[in-house]
């Protein structure tokens, strides 16, 4: 049976695993990127976990895939840049790795790997048009158009969070204004919920997560679940500014599915209903009725996709 090897590259961690084509997952770890060490480091580090990897499960693995945050150019398997990923620029990440571990590597970017997972997983093949949006602290997306992943001209397409919802609208990470991810990913969502409450200190002392009480997208998911007026309040406007993204990816792409995932999505209690309702302004209904939204709480759909994608021809 074949088997494919996944990578997950984050600003913070980095998840690598084995899947088997049935899906059975074989093999799975993760360490810390530790990117300010520097490209060799880190190379080194990942050619040591591969090869640890693949000799724990035994099997004949001849590629692997790799998704990372940023600018990839899928063609040549480098990595152009990444915001996550201080200093690292032009790397030719696949390059360097087949010259480590002898196996060849897909470079993709970490959207579009975590778009394939949900591809794969969780419409099982059947959804032949579909956007996955990556909802953490920014907002990354993936297209899968006629059941292949959609690269662009460049290699870029699917920049779901940095469609701009709102002319003359709020700073966004990438230097625009107005941009999806301006406005619901977590940064964006929590900045906006703390614009609105007066007594911050009592709001940490009752919600906050962790020893440093922190108001995050968890937070407000608990304090919504309590009824807190204001955590409802930004929810709903968090499905409405929703509804104007996935709206638009709708009339353009007629798509069947969308997929939205990551650690926002866990207030998707919250923001759902205010996101469907959004939706029904729309006047072309055709395209609005057929796509079916859903939230996947798979936390392993980028790693889980990579690996799946690896074995894709
Ligand atoms: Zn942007």
């Amino acid at each position: 049976m074949k088997a494919g090897l996944g990578v997950d590259i984050g600003g913070t961690n980095v998840k690598i695993l084995v899947v088997r084509e049935d899906n059975k997952v074989l093999f799975q770890d993760r360490f810390k990127t530790h990117s300010e060490k520097g490209v060799k480091d880190f190379s080194v580090r990942l050619a040591l976990k591969i090869k640890e990897a693949v000799k724990e499960t035994g099997l004949k693995i001849s590629c692997g895939a790799i998704g990372m945050a940023g600018d990839i150019d899928s063609e040549k398997g480098v990595l152009r840049y990444s915001p996550n990923l201080s200093g690292w620029k032009n790397v030719p990440i696949a390059d360097i790795l087949k010259a480590k571990t002898g196996l060849s590597f897909k470079v993709e970017n970490d959207a579009n790997m975590a778009s394939w997972g949900a591809y794969v997983i969780e419409l099982k093949r059947k959804s032949l048009n579909m956007a996955a949006i990556t909802m953490g602290t920014g907002i990354g997306g993936g297209l899968i158009i006629g059941g292949k992943l959609y690269h662009g001209s460049s290699s870029t397409a699917g920049e779901i969070g940095h469609m701009i919802i709102e002319t003359n609208g709020r700073l966004c990470g990438c230097g625009n204004y107005g941009c999806l991810e301006a406005y619901c990913g977590s940064k964006a969502i929590v900045k906006r919920a703390l614009s609105k409450i007066k007594d911050k200190k009592a709001y940490r002392d009752k919600y906050g997560v962790g020893e440093e009480k922190k108001i995050n997208a968890e937070a407000l998911s608990c304090a919504a679940s309590m009824g807190d007026k204001t955590a409802l309040l930004v929810w709903e406007e968090t499905g409405f500014y929703l509804s104007v993204g996935i709206g638009n990816l709708l009339m353009l792409l007629n798509l069947d599915s969308v997929i939205i995932t990551g650690g926002v999505s866990k207030g998707k209690k919250y923001f759902m209903p205010a996101l469907k309702k959004g939706l029904e302004r729309y006047s072309i209904k055709t395209p609005i009725k057929i796509a079916k939204i859903f939230v996947s709480d798979n936390p392993d759909l980028g790693s889980l996709g990579s690996a799946l994608f690896a074995m894709e021809k």
